[in-house]
């Protein structure tokens, strides 16, 4: 059976990865995929150069980028792919969205200072290769270098996350707002790695609704936070609510990720394998 390797979601410097768009497009191409998609943290200035530098390697290039939402009080992430990336409403909603980082950050320090990590913004801002769009993970990182943790799962555990030190709530776009901006660029809206929600099923069923309602359109199904398992529940989810499967290793870094670009089990294959009648965004 032909299939194809398709990659739909990674990071690069513009957000929280650690390649240049052109190393990542390298990368992928490296490892197989044919079709390939960057989908950086509310920011689309490595676009342009990730696209030409995919074109000049003979991929197939799809514009991406992830929107972070606040949905019922947690952070839900939603993929924009084959938006235009030059579109002004896209454009100023994700400078919106991005606009709390840096104050996010100061408080997230202040909290680490209380329990005796110092200095912890300027140590993450080192990290960062786009001053608009500090991250946790750049916060991991710093964890990481000055020895606090061993490597950023460890970080993820202890640091950071609901209830431990270093972790501050904020509110991101609205899911109504942040699907609209990708459908008026003429982009697809994904659910990405469902798998990492803390919903009960009740409230799943009410996002995967609300999300349909407004247009949105897919849902990850093979990702790299995803296990063999997941891939089975959410192909199912998929299929209950017509959504389009994508797969994308959600790559960051060589080190850090789990999952390399284009190396994730073949959507098409697993899907034929348990004879599922199931479109997905592939090609
Ligand atoms: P932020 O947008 O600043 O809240 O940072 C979110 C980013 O932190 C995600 O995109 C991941 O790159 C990283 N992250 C969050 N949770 C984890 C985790 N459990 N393990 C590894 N990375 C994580
Ligand atoms: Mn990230
Ligand atoms: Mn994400
Ligand atoms: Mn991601």
């Amino acid at each position: 059976m032909h299939t194809i390797n398709a990659d739909l979601h990674c990071h690069s410097v513009v957000s929280d990865g650690t390649l240049s768009p052109e190393a990542l497009a390298s990368r992928a191409h490296a490892n197989g995929v044919s079709i390939w998609s960057l989908t950086d943290h509310d920011e689309l200035g490595g676009q342009e150069r990730a696209k030409k530098a995919a074109e000049d390697l003979g991929m197939q290039y799809i514009s991406g980028v992830e929107i972070s939402v606040t949905w019922s009080s947690q952070t839900v992430h939603i993929v924009g792919l084959g938006i235009d990336y030059k579109h002004p409403e896209l454009i100023a909603g994700l400078y919106q969205t991005r606009n709390g980082r840096a104050n996010r950050a100061k408080a997230m320090s202040a909290q680490l200072d209380l329990v005796g990590i110092k200095n912890a913004y300027e140590g993450a801002l080192q990290f960062v290769g786009n001053p608009e769009l500090i991250s946790r993970t750049h916060f991991a990182r710093f964890l990481v270098e000055s020895g606090v943790c061993k490597d950023t799962d460890e970080v993820f555990a202890n640091y950071l996350i609901e209830g431990k030190p270093g972790y501050v709530g904020h509110q991101w776009a609205d899911l109504t707002d942040a699907v609209t901006w990708i459908r008026d660029a003429g982009g697809l809206a994904v659910i990405a790695h469902p798998g990492r929600y803390r919903f009960t099923s009740l409230q799943l069923d009410e996002l995967y609704s609300q999300f349909k309602d407004l247009g949105g359109r897919g849902i990850e199904v093979v990702t790299g936070s995803h296990t063999p398992d997941e891939y089975k529940t959410f192909a199912k989810v998929a299929q209950q609510y017509g959504f389009l499967a994508s797969r994308g290793s959600d790559f960051h870094d060589p080190h850090e990720s789990h999952a390399d670009l284009g190396t994730l089990p073949n959507l098409q294959k697993l899907l034929v394998k348990k004879n599922q009648k199931l479109r997905h965004l592939n090609y």
